[in-house]
């Protein structure tokens, strides 16, 4: 039997509770066991003095195939994951056309593995065209492949449209993942709103925007008795009131953004477009509350919301630059600084990064269980490096990060058992 076998790393797999320096075996792609096994190795991976996981599970990812592929397509947006030490991917609906309908939804799943790099999971749309007026046909779209519904990029601001949604998911155990905004309150703003977006005299996104949508969807997740999920949450309200609402025994989780923990509003006093997302950043309280949540796991998951944008929609002045940051590449150092904060242990922030998001989708992945896809991530936690947009693997350059330490580094990534990413080249 010949097997591919991890060496000596320090293995981390918190959905079984694994965390000692030990090898980890492969055999046909899948998992084959953690520690010593009897069997010759055809082949090794020294990961000694370095961390090995599950490859991460990133939950909100905008692929930009079908439609703005000058943008991201799914080929580049694949190597941006796996280079982020990514394997699974949720992606989200507002591309041109929508992922409205099963057959847009089965070409994304079909491209995505004619490319083969890394797993790529569709979040459908709630209603057709992101309109918020009527439910897309929920139950083909999962017959398709789809594993969540959210009109990501625009909140389901109808109140009766996210209740069907809620009761028509829940039928099925699908989650709904809601972009909270007010539309009534934000439209029409760049940043957030407070001292800064009248320094600057741009229009401003209040906090309120967001605690307002998420107080509504809470209340109809406990009418609908349904699970409800809070996309990028970033305002102190928001994660106080999921807070609330899990105490209260409803089935509310949140994901937060590594831009939303460790950036905040400052980051536009000099008009940067490249740090211009929706929601956008937002005070040092939010920032410290959203770390809090991530601490006593109101928060369960880490997503990136990667967004890439073309220049030409970045550089036209920050109140009509396009909203959104790449973030797949910056997953892991940004997030390490939670470890570093003393905030989360290192096997409770993988945790947020693998199996936690993998059970929200129902995805079998974020383990390294035997018999499991061998989907595994190796890293140097100790790694320092400057981020070079220009040497990014997705298409778009818009990070924030543009010429910043960074500490950690994906050193190898694997698929399926076969290395895709290697000492910082794409395989494949
Ligand atoms: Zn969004």
């Amino acid at each position: 039997m010949s097997m591919l076998r991890i060496s000596g790393g320090r293995v981390i797999d918190p959905a079984n509770g694994i965390d000692k320096v030990c090898d980890v075996w492969i055999e046909n792609g899948k998992v084959a066991g953690v520690g010593t096994l009897k069997g010759k190795a055809a082949e090794t991976i020294d990961a000694s003095g370095k961390i090995v996981c599950p490859g991460f599970v990133d939950m909100h990812v905008h692929l930009r195939e079908p439609g703005q592929e000058w943008k991201e397509d799914i080929a580049s947006g694949s190597r941006a994951a796996v280079a982020g030490g990514v394997t699974s991917m949720a992606c989200m609906p507002n591309t041109q056309p929508r992922l409205d309908h099963a057959g847009v939804v089965r070409q994304v799943i079909e491209r995505a593995r004619e490319v083969g790099l890394c797993r790529v999971h569709p979040i459908a749309a709630v209603s057709k065209n992101l309109e918020g007026k009527e439910l897309t046909e929920m139950r083909e779209l999962v017959r398709a492949g789809a594993v969540a519904f959210s009109d990501d990029g625009r909140p389901i601001w109808h109140a009766g449209v996210m209740r069907k949604a809620l009761e028509y998911a829940s039928t099925f155990d699908f989650l709904v993942i809601q972009h909270a905004e007010e539309l009534a309150l934000t439209e029409g703003g760049a940043v957030n709103e407070g001292w800064i977006s009248t320094q600057l005299g741009v229009s401003g996104i209040p906090a309120a925007g967001e605690d307002a949508m998420v107080a509504r969807d809470i209340m109809l997740a406990r009418l609908a008795g349904a699970r409800y999920h809070v996309a990028h949450i970033s305002t102190a309200g928001a994660v106080e009131l999921v807070r609330q609402a899990r105490r209260q025994g409803l089935q509310v989780t949140a994901e937060a953004a590594p831009h939303h923990f460790a950036l905040t509003e400052d980051e536009v006093l000099n008009y940067n477009a490249d740090a211009k997302m929706n929601p956008p950043l937002r005070t040092e309280a939010d920032r410290l509350a959203v770390i809090a949540g991530l601490g006593d796991g109101t928060i369960d998951a880490i997503a990136t919301d990667h967004a890439p944008h073309h220049e030409d929609d970045k550089r036209c002045g920050l109140s009509c630059a396009a909203f959104g940051v790449v973030g797949l590449e910056t997953l892991l150092p940004v997030s390490l600084d939670l470890v570093r904060g003393g905030v989360l242990s290192l096997p409770e922030l993988i945790a947020k990064m693998t199996v936690n998001p993998a059970r929200l989708l129902g995805l079998d992945a974020g383990t390294l269980g035997p018999g499991y896809p061998a989907d595994i991530t190796i890293f140097d936690e100790q790694a320092r490096w400057t981020l070079d947009r220009e040497k990014l693997f997705s298409r778009s350059r818009n990070t924030p990060w543009h010429g910043r330490q960074m500490t950690g580094r994906v050193t190898h990534t694997l698929l399926d058992g076969r290395v895709v990413f290697a000492d910082g080249a794409v395989v494949g």
